[in-house]
């Protein structure tokens, strides 16, 4: 049935009439926080919302799939931003983290721990070991990792300085031994830091849980296992999607939160591709974890090199760098750009390759001994430093080339509607963004975020870039690299 939303585009808040049916594509951070946004607003009281997600097959049904980016022992929650705009949704959403009052609350039974942030840079970044990349047009000036580690902190001292007991536990860390002792381990990283106890980190698969139980207890949401292979559409309007076993889900509007998936069901034109990232994890003793029991996160900016204190005798680290790219050939081809252009050639697409449809997947070597490296230089545990990976993974972020977010309605298509993008940093957002993305549904996007999260590409960009380099000054390594290319250097090495 038709309606303002597949009609035609409403042009303004005051104009805007729910629609009566909305599919979400992806049940991640931005799919389930906006499930629960519609439900808890009264405009969409009439409106029926569905949620499709793919199944990992060693668990289907779950919600998310265990491979998508918002399911991990752990995410850093952090106000700590070179960009005042997310420091401020950030510091909103840390207001929720804080509940810890009731066992329901979102902060309660160890989904959050305010455990610090050590954010540092290094004064000379590390050597490139492949050429920069060029910087794009039209992006922010290209930042290091030291120029944001001093521009966050610039923002979240003016955070603070709303509230003297939020000042006193923001801390400048100006050498390597300042912050070798803020961090207790006897490790150091970086040249110049601060730590900010105001932040910390969450259990992100039991917070997950905890928003699919919100979510699921309004009894207001339909939630549908099932992998969408394509979108339908009739004429210029999406009219819902086709799931890989032929079922049709029909909708008034289509929102696709497929995460890093998102290119292969919509021609992104380059606005954001999937880069992988990856992620150790390493069994400690009870006596070790009680050790670390008091550990800052620490977080490289000029390496992306970060370690999450442990939980349940496992500590994680990570990289947050440029990511490898899997340029992947797809059988059925995105959305195009525009209803008057052909599907998109055979033109490879950057999509997750992950453990769970590939069981034997690993990290490639130099991303171990980059991830050892860390281990050794941020906790010098003799005990530690060669002490085996139990789990490794490649975990998938959608990049757009300036790290904001992309949560707008298709210019071309009526009907659709794409939130994601996340570039690595929206998973502490999980209390808010929902509320926003409902916001910019409702045509009433936050103005700080209009610009930042608006579709930017224009028909006569059409086409599908492999490749997208995120410069907001907070990536590291080589940019470009595919996934294949990494793994075979592997088993030149072994040869
Ligand atoms: C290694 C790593 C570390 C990170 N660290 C932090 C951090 O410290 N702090 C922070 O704030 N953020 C962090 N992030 C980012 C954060 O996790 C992501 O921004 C967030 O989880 C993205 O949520 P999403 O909903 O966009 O995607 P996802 O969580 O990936 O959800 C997408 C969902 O869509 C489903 N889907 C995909 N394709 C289809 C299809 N065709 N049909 C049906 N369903 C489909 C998937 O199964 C998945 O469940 C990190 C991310 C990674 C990978």
């Amino acid at each position: 049935m038709a309606t303002a939303a597949s009609s035609s585009i409403p042009p303004s808040a005051q104009q805007f009439l729910p629609p009566s049916s909305i599919l979400i594509v992806g049940s991640g951070v931005f799919g389930l926080s906006t499930a629960l946004a519609l439900v808890r607003r009264d405009a969409f009281a009439q409106t029926s919302i569905t949620v499709v997600d793919r199944s990992d097959p060693s668990q289907p049904g779950t919600f998310p799939s265990s491979d998508a980016a918002s399911v991990d022992t752990s995410r850093i929650i952090r106000a700590d931003y070179a960009d005042a705009a997310y420091t401020a949704l950030a510091d909103e959403a840390q207001a929720q983290w804080r509940k810890q009052d009731k066992p329901t609350d979102l902060g309660a039974q160890g989904r959050y721990h305010e455990a610090g942030l050590l954010l540092v840079g290094d004064d000379t970044p590390p050597a490139p070991t492949a050429a920069p990349p060029a910087s794009q047009d039209g992006l922010k000036p290209k930042l290091t990792g030291l120029d944001y580690a001093r521009m966050s902190w610039a923002n979240v001292v003016s955070l603070a300085s709303k509230d003297p007991q939020l000042a006193a536990r923001v801390r400048e860390l100006p050498s390597p031994d300042a912050i070798r002792d803020a961090l207790g381990t006897g490790g150091s990283s970086g040249s110049w830091g601060y730590i900010n106890n105001n932040s910390g980190w969450a259990n992100a698969a039991a917070s997950m849980n905890w928003l699919f139980d919100q979510v699921k207890q309004t009894g207001r949401v339909h939630f549908v296992p099932g992998t969408v292979v394509s979108l339908e559409r009739t004429g210029d309007t999406v009219t819902g999607a086709k799931l890989s076993d032929g079922r049709v889900l029909s909708a008034d509007l289509v929102v696709v939160a497929a995460g890093a998936w998102t290119g292969g069901l919509v021609d992104l034109a380059g606005q954001a591709v999937a880069t992988g990232q990856v992620l150790g994890y390493i069994d400690l003793t009870e006596e070790e974890q009680e050790k670390l029991a008091k550990m800052p996160v620490i977080l490289n900016l000029s390496t992306g090199l970060f370690i999450i204190p442990p939980t349940d005798r496992v500590l994680k680290i990570a990289r947050h760098a440029y990511g490898y790219i899997n340029p992947t050939t797809v059988t059925n081809p995105p959305l195009p750009l525009s209803p008057s252009q052909p599907p998109a050639p055979q033109t490879p697409i950057s999509l997750p390759r992950t453990a769970a449809t590939h069981p034997s997947l690993s990290i490639p070597a130099e991303a171990a001994a980059d991830l050892r490296r860390a281990l050794r230089e941020m906790i010098p545990w003799p005990a530690l430093h060669d002490r085996p990976f139990t789990k490794t993974r490649l975990c998938w972020y959608s990049d757009t080339p300036t790290g904001d977010f992309l949560i707008d309605y298709h210019p071309h298509w009526r009907g659709l509607f794409v939130a994601t993008g996340d570039s690595g940093h929206a998973f502490k957002f999980l209390p808010v963004i929902g509320d926003k993305v409902v916001d910019c549904i409702a045509r009433n996007c936050p103005a700080e975020f209009r610009e930042k999260w608006a579709w930017k590409v224009t028909e006569a960009k059409a086409g599908l870039p492999v490749n997208v380099v995120t410069e907001d000054g907070s990536r590291s390594g080589k940019a470009g690299v595919t996934l294949d290319q990494a793994l075979a250097e592997d088993s030149q090495r072994e040869v």
